[in-house]
């Protein structure tokens, strides 16, 4: 069912939907800047193919990435998973070695990454804030605690998941509280006593979305990073009150510079990966 577009395509990147993705550009800039043969594309997998694509990529691929909405669904369907994934429930890079599929994640460490470059934050002992509890948060929030940030609130429109997420990570030294997006005052004094408020609900994808919280919350937040990778209503209301904030363009590279270094054992050639990021995203 699925085939190689051509003989140099060992890695590639799968979703539902995933035409938009600009993995492929990022990757192949760093398998040419590494002066390596092997490309990067991509493969629209819906649901119901997964079991079968993963069986074409222990036979044909070095190693994927997945995306929406595979990253649980992969996981018992591969040879091994990394402990951390597994805890999170999610994997976003396969890797293929001698026909055994094993399964990492990447997405924590892109997140961690991203905010150190663009805030300076070290998330031991910080206080973060986080908007979403699906995919995204669940896949992310795993490592501050793991990195022992000193308190993560989690603010879901729908509270029980938040507070599901709260107690999956419970058990280690960060302090949790899960919130609904209409606790108001709890809200303004989490967002004021944190370090970085991080935006991981999908509110912010379509140009027209509604903001995830009334967007005045946000005017004492220290930092504002949004793992989405466009010009949102609360980049914009950060901006517009010299917040210090980011997209989520450092996560994406930093969780793909991982993918590649786990590929192919080299460090991922980061300059060649961001540039032709920002030209992908810019288009
Ligand atoms: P998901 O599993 O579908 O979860 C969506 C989350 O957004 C849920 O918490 C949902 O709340 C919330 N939400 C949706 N619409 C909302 C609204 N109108 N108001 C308030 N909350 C709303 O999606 P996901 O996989 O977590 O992805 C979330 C975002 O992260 C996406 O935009 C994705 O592009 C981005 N992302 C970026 C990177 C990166 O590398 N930068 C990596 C991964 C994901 P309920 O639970 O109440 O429905």
């Amino acid at each position: 069912m699925f085939e190689l577009e051509n003989e140099c395509i060992k890695y590639a990147v799968i979703g539902d939907p995933v035409a938009h993705s600009v993995s492929p550009a990022m990757q192949n800039a760093g398998f040419m800047a590494a002066g390596l043969d092997e490309r990067y594309g991509k493969y629209h997998v819906k649901p119901e193919d997964l079991a079968g694509f993963t069986e074409f990529a222990r036979h044909n691929l070095y190693g994927f990435n997945a995306t929406v909405p595979h990253k649980s669904a992969l996981i018992p369907l591969l040879d091994e998973v990394a402990p951390a994934a597994l805890a999170a429930n999610s994997v976003n890079t396969v890797i293929v070695r001698n026909g055994k599929l094993y399964g990492d994640s990447t997405d924590g460490y892109g997140l961690e990454s991203a905010l150190q470059e663009a805030f300076g934050l070290e998330i031991a002992g910080s206080r973060i804030v986080m908007l979403g509890a699906g995919g995204a948060a669940q896949a992310t929030a795993f490592e501050f605690v793991t990195r022992q940030a000193a308190q993560l609130t989690i603010i879901n429109r729908t509270k029980s998941k938040a507070e599901a997420l709260a107690a999956h990570l419970a058990g280690k030294s960060t302090a949790l509280t899960a919130l609904g997006n209409d606790e108001t005052a709890l809200i303004a004094a989490a967002v004021e006593n944190s370090d970085v408020v991080i935006q991981a609900t999908s509110a912010g994808l379509h140009e027209n979305d509604a903001p995830p919280l009334e967007l005045e919350l946000l005017k004492n937040a220290p930092a504002v990073f949004d793992m989405i990778y466009k010009n949102t209503a609360v980049l914009q209301y950060a901006r517009s009150h010299n917040i210090p904030c980011a997209d989520g363009r450092g996560m994406l590279l930093h969780q793909g510079a991982k993918s590649f270094s786990l590929w192919t054992q080299r460090p991922a050639p980061l300059a060649a990966m961001r540039s032709a990021l920002d030209m992908a995203l810019n288009k």
